[in-house]
Formats: structure tokens, C-alpha cells, sequence
């Protein structure tokens, strides 16, 4: 039978079947051998050992389409971060910083902001404008009023999803309200994963539908940009790509060189101030990082 991993605790996998079961399977020797590392969102054949306490053991992983290193997870098709028009007010500095690890590793981000009933109309157009103006898709949504999720509903069907964003957002709001059909089985899959509740948080991959899966992330308090050259930072705003063919030097930063296209974009508002003070700012922090 196949399934996907959903959570490793502690040399236990817990997969995902096709039968709408979860069953609880022991880390083999097998896999360590070959220095291969099942990741959560692996897909995975595995052999049930007891039908009745929902047993098996993972026998192969079928092959990846990809593994993320932060978060550690496989076949990831999209990010969708959330953050909230208030309570708590959205940091962009983090927001961006979480773009861009999306985008060093290849992943499509997805950006919502939600309680727009809390959030001022004008804000709420600038926000829209300001990243759908650098490429990325925005939702603007509310839990509260049920606005935004047919179309978040649309966005998640059918891929698997990294989900971000600070607590107190909706998340889980927002979780609760895409599972469907799939409600009892969740249950199910918490009770079987509450021994998880005294080790460390890891990623876990929530079943919303078939062939639709969310992956929770902990730790977004604090993202630490890595493996980086401060001027490979540049590559990831995708906004700057477009005007760096004006820049006069190959290779500009856009920060202090002459007849620059991004600063020329910049001071005709046609990249976002905000986005380009927070490129600053992380180009500083990583030419730091680099010299201690
Ligand atoms: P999480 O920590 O990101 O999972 O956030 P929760 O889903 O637990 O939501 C945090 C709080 O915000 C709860 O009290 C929710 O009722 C509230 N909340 C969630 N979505 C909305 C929304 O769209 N509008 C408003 N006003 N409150 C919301
Ligand atoms: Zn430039």
C-alpha cells in the first residue's frame, strides 16, 4: 500500500495511506545505510503488519520531486504565508525574509493577508499592489467574514503546501476551514500523534483532501537567512530582475553604484520602497554574518 509521510517522531513514521488510515510504522536500519533520510511529505509504500492497532512498516520511498532544507520536507509544490492586517500587524521584514528563502530553494510563494475586516481599506490596496507588484499572488482574506476562501480553497486544491506565517494569524482558522471530508481522519491522526506533544516541534503534513495536503511549519518567529552570499541576495527579489538590464554594471548591487536601474525604478515607485529598504537591511545582516 502507498501513503505519504505526515510526521517522524523519534525512529517512528507516520504514514498517510491510501485508505484513509494512519499507521504507525518503525524507522527500519534499512534506510540509514545508505546515509537516505526519509523527510515528512515523502510518499512511501509500505506493508501492514496490524491491520487492527494500524501498524506497518515502510518498505521503499517512491522518488522525490524535490526536498526543501528549511523546512525540512519533500514534494513540496507551493509556500502560502500568512500574516494578519492586526493582531498582531504584519512584519515585513520577516515576510520577505521568508520570500526569499522560498525563492533560494525554488518554491512558488503564495502571500495572504488575513483579517482584512480589521485591516483599513487603502492599507489593504497598498499591501495587494506593493507584492502582486513584485509577482508574487495575494489573497486578502478574513476567517471571520468567510471571505477569500474559495479562492485560497483553489489555490491549495490538489498541491501539497508549506504553510507560514506568525501565530495568532488564522492559521489554523484558516486550516480548519479548508478540511472538508477529511475532518474524522484527522482526528484520528492527532490522537496517533499526541506522543509528539513532548519532543521538539517538527513539520507535519496535514490530508485536507485526496491529493491535497498542508504542511505545517514551527519556528517562523525567527528566520535566519543562510547559505548566502549578500550578493546573491539581489537574485531573489524577483521585482529588481526586471529593471537590472538598465543597471550600467554587470554584477550591480543596486546600492551605491551609478546610473542603476533598480534605484532608477525605486525613485519612480515603480519598485517598492518598503521591499528595497528591507534588501538593505538583510544585505547588511548577511556581509555581517559573513565576517565573524
Ligand atoms: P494561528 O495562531 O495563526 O493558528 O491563529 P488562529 O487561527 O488560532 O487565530 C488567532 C485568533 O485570530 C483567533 O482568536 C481567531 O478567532 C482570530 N481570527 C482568525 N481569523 C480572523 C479573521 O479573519 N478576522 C478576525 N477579526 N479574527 C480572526
Ligand atoms: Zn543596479
Amino acid at each position: 500500500m502507498q501513503g505519504k509521510i505526515i510526521k517522524g517522531i523519534a525512529g517512528f513514521y507516520y504514514i498517510y495511506a491510501e485508505d484513509g488510515n494512519v499507521y504507525e510504522c518503525k524507522a527500519k536500519g534499512i534506510f540509514r545505510k545508505d546515509n537516505f533520510k526519509p523527510l515528512v511529505g515523502d510518499n512511501a509504500e509500505i506493508s501492514v503488519l496490524d491491520q487492527e492497532a494500524k501498524e506497518g512498516s515502510v518498505t521503499a520511498i517512491l522518488p522525490r520531486r524535490n526536498s526543501l532544507i528549511r523546512p525540512a520536507v519533500a514534494n513540496v509544490d507551493q509556500a502560502f504565508v500568512i500574516f494578519a492586517m492586526e493582531d498582531p500587524k504584519p512584519n515585513f521584514l520577516l515576510l520577505d525574509r521568508f520570500l526569499i528563502m522560498m525563492e533560494q530553494q525554488g518554491i512558488p510563494a503564495v502571500i495572504c493577508f488575513n483579517k482584512k475586516d480589521l485591516g483599513e481599506k487603502e492599507e489593504l490596496e497598498r499591501l495587494y499592489q506593493t507584492y502582486t507588484g513584485c509577482g508574487y499572488q495575494v489573497v486578502l482574506s478574513s476567517t471571520l467574514e468567510g471571505e477569500g476562501i474559495d479562492e485560497i480553497r483553489q489555490i491549495l486544491r490538489g498541491k501539497t503546501t508549506v504553510v507560514a506565517g506568525p501565530s495568532g494569524v488564522g492559521k489554523s482558522s484558516i486550516t480548519n476551514c479548508m478540511q472538508g471530508e477529511i475532518q474524522m481522519e484527522t482526528g484520528e491522526i492527532s490522537r496517533k500523534l499526541k506522543r509528539g506533544k513532548h519532543t521538539t516541534r517538527h513539520s507535519q503534513v496535514i490530508p485536507v483532501e485526496k491529493d491535497t495536503f498542508l504542511v505545517d511549519t514551527p519556528g517562523f518567529s525567527s528566520l535566519y537567512l543562510t547559505d548566502m552570499e549578500e550578493d546573491e541576495l539581489r537574485n531573489y527579489f524577483p521585482e529588481f530582475l526586471k529593471y537590472e538590464p538598465q543597471c550600467r554594471f554587470q554584477g550591480c548591487r543596486h546600492i551605491h553604484e551609478p546610473d542603476c536601474g533598480v534605484k532608477e525604478a525605486l525613485a519612480e515607485g515603480k519598485i517598492s520602497q518598503l521591499r528595497y529598504e528591507d534588501y538593505l537591511a538583510l544585505y547588511e545582516e548577511l556581509k555581517e554574518k559573513r565576517r565573524y
